[in-house]
C-alpha cells in the first residue's frame, strides 16, 4: 500500500478513532465518516453499562499520545468506566483534538463502497483505482475518494433477531413494541417500561446476564418485577464465565454474581428454549418455542433480545470480500475466534495480515471484524488498527509485529494442570492459528479443532 495518502475510516467508535490516530501518526490523511450525530454514537446507546475492562485496557496508545500533548488528564487506570464515561472522558476529548476534529464528519451514513470506474466484476487495474465511498448526510448522496478504507462501523445497529434459526421469529416484527434489542437501561431511563413487569431476557452472553442482574436489582425495589431468563443451551452454568480465573476481574465477578442470583431463585430460568414465534395476547406477550428444544411457551409483558450482533455487509457488496461462511469475519481470523471450536474465549492478537482482503487497501477492524463472534475486546481492535496503519504506510515489519498480550478469560473446558496457572497455559507463542499453548501443541501434532477443548 505504499503511496497511499487518504484513508477513509467508517465509524467514530473507539476503534475508528484509534485508527484515525494511527493513520495520522503515519503521516497519512484520515477521513472519519460517522453515521450518528456525535462520536461514540453506538457506545452512547449502552452508556449506562459499566465496562468489564478497566481504563488501562480501553485507551489506544496512539490516541493517548495525541491526548497527552493537549494536557489531557488520563483516567485512573484501574477504574472501570461506563460506556457514557468512555465517550465523555476519552472519545470526545480525542475527537476534539485540533489535528482530528476537521477530519471527522458526523451525521454521515456510509451506504456503499466501490472503486472509481470499477464494478465488482472488472479486474484489470482495479488495485490502483481509488475507493469511492458513498454516503448520506441529509443533503442527498455524496461521495468521497480514498486510497484505503478501514471499515470500523461495528455491529451495534444490526442485532440478531429472537428466532433460534437466525431468522426473525414468526410474529417478531408485529410484536415490535413489546421487544427491545441489546441492553436497555432498565434501572435508569427505561425503568418505567420494565418496573413491576414480567420481563424475559433471551441470550446467554454478557449483555443478557448484565440486563438480568439489573432486573433482579429492580425486583428488589419493586417486587412485582419478575426477570425470566430464556436461553437456548441446556447448561446455564456456561454463561457464568471464568469467575476468579478471569484476568479481567470485573468480567469474572459479573458472572459469579449472576450465578448467585440464579442459585437463589431470583431469576426464573428456562433453558433449551429455542424461540420460534411470538404474539400478543391481550396484555401478554407469548414467546413460543418449538422442536429441537421442547415445545412450550413463556407468558411475559416484555422481551429483551440479547442474542448478539451480526455485521451489516450491504455497504461492502461492491467490493471483493471473502468472509468465513459461518462467522462472517475475514477468513484468516475465523480459526482464532470460532466459538464452535474454542472453549476458551482468549484470542491471539492479530493485525493486517489476518484482516486484509482480496481488495487491496480495504480492511475490516474493530467489532465488525469479528463478524458474529462475541469475544471482541477493544484492546484487540487497537492492535488491529496499529498494524493496519503500518501496512497502509508500507511498513511491513511493523504491520507484522505483534505488540499486545491480551488478558485471558479464564473460560476453558480443559482442566488446569498443576503447572498451568493460566487458562490453557497462556497465549500461543508462534502458531498464528492457535489461541493458546494447548491449542498450539495440538496443532503442531497435526490435530484439528481447538486443542484447549476437553
Ligand atoms: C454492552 C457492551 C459492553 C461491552 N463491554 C466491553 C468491555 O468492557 N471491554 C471491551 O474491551 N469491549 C467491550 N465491548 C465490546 C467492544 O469493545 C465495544 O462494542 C466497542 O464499542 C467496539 O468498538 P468499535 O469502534 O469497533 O465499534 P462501535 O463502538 O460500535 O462503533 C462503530 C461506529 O460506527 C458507526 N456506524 C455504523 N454504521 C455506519 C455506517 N454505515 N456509516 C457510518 N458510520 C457507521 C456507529 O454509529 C458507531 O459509532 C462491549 C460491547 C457491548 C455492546
Amino acid at each position: 500500500m505504499s503511496g497511499a495518502r487518504t484513508v477513509a475510516i467508517i465509524g467514530a467508535g473507539p476503534v475508528g478513532l484509534a485508527a484515525a490516530a494511527h493513520v495520522l501518526e503515519r503521516g497519512l490523511e484520515p477521513i472519519v465518516l460517522e453515521a450518528g450525530g456525535t462520536v461514540g454514537h453506538a457506545m452512547r446507546r449502552w452508556g449506562h453499562v459499566q465496562l468489564f475492562s478497566p481504563w488501562e485496557y480501553n485507551i489506544d496508545k496512539a490516541a493517548a499520545r495525541l491526548l497527552a500533548a493537549t494536557g489531557w488528564n488520563s483516567p485512573e487506570p484501574h477504574q472501570y468506566p461506563t460506556g457514557a464515561e468512555m465517550v465523555e472522558r476519552y472519545l470526545e476529548p480525542l475527537a476534539n483534538i485540533a489535528a482530528l476534529k476537521p477530519r471527522i464528519r458526523t451525521s454521515t451514513h456510509v451506504t456503499g463502497i466501490s472503486r472509481t470506474g470499477f464494478d465488482k466484476l472488472k479486474t484489470k487495474g482495479r488495485e490502483t483505482a481509488p475507493f469511492e465511498i458513498r454516503y448520506q448526510n441529509g443533503k442527498g448522496p455524496e461521495t468521497v475518494k480514498a486510497d484505503a478504507v478501514i471499515d470500523a462501523s461495528g455491529t451495534w445497529h444490526s442485532p440478531n433477531p429472537a428466532g433460534a434459526n437466525g431468522l426473525p421469529a414468526i410474529g417478531e416484527t408485529e410484536a415490535a413494541d413489546r421487544i427491545a434489542y441489546g441492553m436497555p437501561d432498565v434501572l435508569g431511563k427505561d425503568r418505567a417500561r420494565y418496573a413491576g413487569k414480567t420481563v424475559a431476557v433471551l441470550g446467554a452472553g454478557h449483555s443478557a446476564i448484565g440486563t438480568l442482574t439489573d432486573l433482579a436489582k429492580l425486583a428488589a425495589e419493586i417486587p412485582e418485577t419478575r426477570p425470566v431468563w430464556l436461553l437456548r443451551g441446556n447448561d446455564p452454568a456456561k454463561a457464568f464465565g471464568g469467575g476468579a480465573n478471569d484476568k479481567l476481574a470485573a468480567r469474572g465477578e459479573l458472572g459469579a454474581a449472576f450465578a448467585a442470583l440464579v442459585t437463589a431463585g431470583r431469576i426464573k430460568v428456562e433453558s433449551e428454549f429455542c424461540v420460534s414465534h411470538l404474539f400478543v395476547d391481550g396484555p401478554r406477550l407469548i414467546v413460543g418455542a418449538i422442536a429441537g428444544c421442547s415445545a412450550r411457551r413463556a407468558q411475559v409483558d416484555e422481551l429483551i433480545v440479547a442474542t448478539g450482533f451480526r455485521p451489516d455487509l450491504d455497504l461492502v457488496r461492491e467490493l471483493r470480500i471473502r468472509l468465513d461462511p459461518a462467522i462472517e469475519c475475514p477468513i484468516a481470523l475465523a480459526p482464532l475466534i470460532d466459538p464452535n471450536e474454542h472453549s476458551c474465549g482468549t484470542v491471539r492478537p492479530h493485525g493486517a495480515r489476518e484482516l486484509a482482503q482480496d481488495e487491496p487497501g480495504f480492511y475490516f477492524a474493530g467489532m465488525k471484524s469479528y463478524g458474529r463472534a462475541p469475544t471482541f475486546l477493544m484492546l484487540t481492535g487497537y492492535e488491529q488498527v496499529r498494524s493496519i496503519a503500518a501496512d497502509i504506510a508500507g511498513d511491513r515489519a511493523a504491520a507484522e509485529r505483534v505488540e499486545l498480550e491480551l488478558p485471558e478469560t479464564g473460560v476453558c473446558s480443559r482442566p488446569l494442570g498443576p503447572d498451568a496457572s493460566n487458562c490453557c497455559g497462556g497465549p500461543a507463542l508462534s502458531d498464528v492459528d492457535a489461541c493458546c499453548v494447548a491449542d498450539e501443541k495440538a496443532k503442531q501434532q497435526g490435530k484439528t479443532g481447538c486443542g484447549c477443548a476437553s
